[in-house]
């Protein structure tokens, strides 16, 4: 009975998020459809990511030896704390380069302490979950109402930390790329323009996507781990 209270508050929390961040599904459809060949075209003059991701770099102040690998097995760009490491992926669409590039350059110079908690407190939380749920399916598992509010206590704070890494890197970005484009003249600035424009549009619906996702996973496992311990 209580498990299934807790899901009833989850998904009306979800409920409540989505519509609170304005988070429409059928913006996302529209959002892949759209026609930004314009942006497609002026991305063809960008220099080499690693040589982009080195200038903003050094554009930011950052003298900590961020090693810069590339990767295109990946999917997405990522700043990795434990080995100062900004990994580049391959990109859907090239154009969004200088954004992405500079929002993991923003958090490879972003505050340590606040980096390695939250790198700790993922760690943590992703064990927890585990091992919680594991014990729920085997029936192992002893106060199930002071593990579900551990889990709840655990995954606020993780995604506290999270939440300010990331906002501060979404709002960051765009100006940086600016920034960056404009100091090292490799588009026009009617190109940067067109270019900063289309970021707009995106972070319009990105930003508070990425929010609410990081809302969902963390609710998402609540109520895994609610009918794990009903079942
Ligand atoms: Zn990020």
């Amino acid at each position: 009975m209580n498990e299934i209270i807790v899901i009833i508050i989850c998904i009306v929390t979800l409920i409540l998020t989505q519509i609170g961040l304005n988070v429409k599904f059928k913006d996302l459809k529209q959002f892949k459809t759209r026609n930004n060949e314009k942006a497609r075209r002026i991305s063809e003059k960008f220099p080499k990511d690693e040589e982009m991701c080195i200038e903003i770099l050094k554009m930011l102040g950052n003298n900590s030896n961020v090693k810069i690998v590339s990767n295109v097995e990946y999917n997405s760009c990522l700043y990795t704390v434990y080995n100062n490491t900004i990994t580049i992926g391959k990109f859907k669409e090239n154009y969004m380069k200088p954004q992405t590039i500079a929002h993991e350059c923003v958090h490879a110079c972003q505050n340590k302490t606040i980096l390695w908690f939250n790198f700790i407190i993922s760690n943590i939380y992703n064990l927890f979950f585990i091992i919680t749920l594991i014990l729920a399916l085997f029936n192992k598992l002893p106060f199930t109402n002071a593990f579900l509010i551990s889990l709840t206590a655990i995954s606020f704070i993780q995604y506290v930390a999270r939440f300010t890494l990331e906002m501060d890197a979404m709002t960051r970005a765009p100006y940086i790329a600016k920034e960056y484009l404009l100091d090292n003249k490799i588009i026009n600035e009617q190109e940067i323009k067109d270019l900063l424009q289309e970021y707009e549009e995106i972070n319009i619906i990105g930003i508070p996507l990425t929010n609410y996702s990081l809302i969902l996973k963390n609710l998402v496992k609540i109520i895994v781990l609610c009918i794990a311990i009903m079942i």
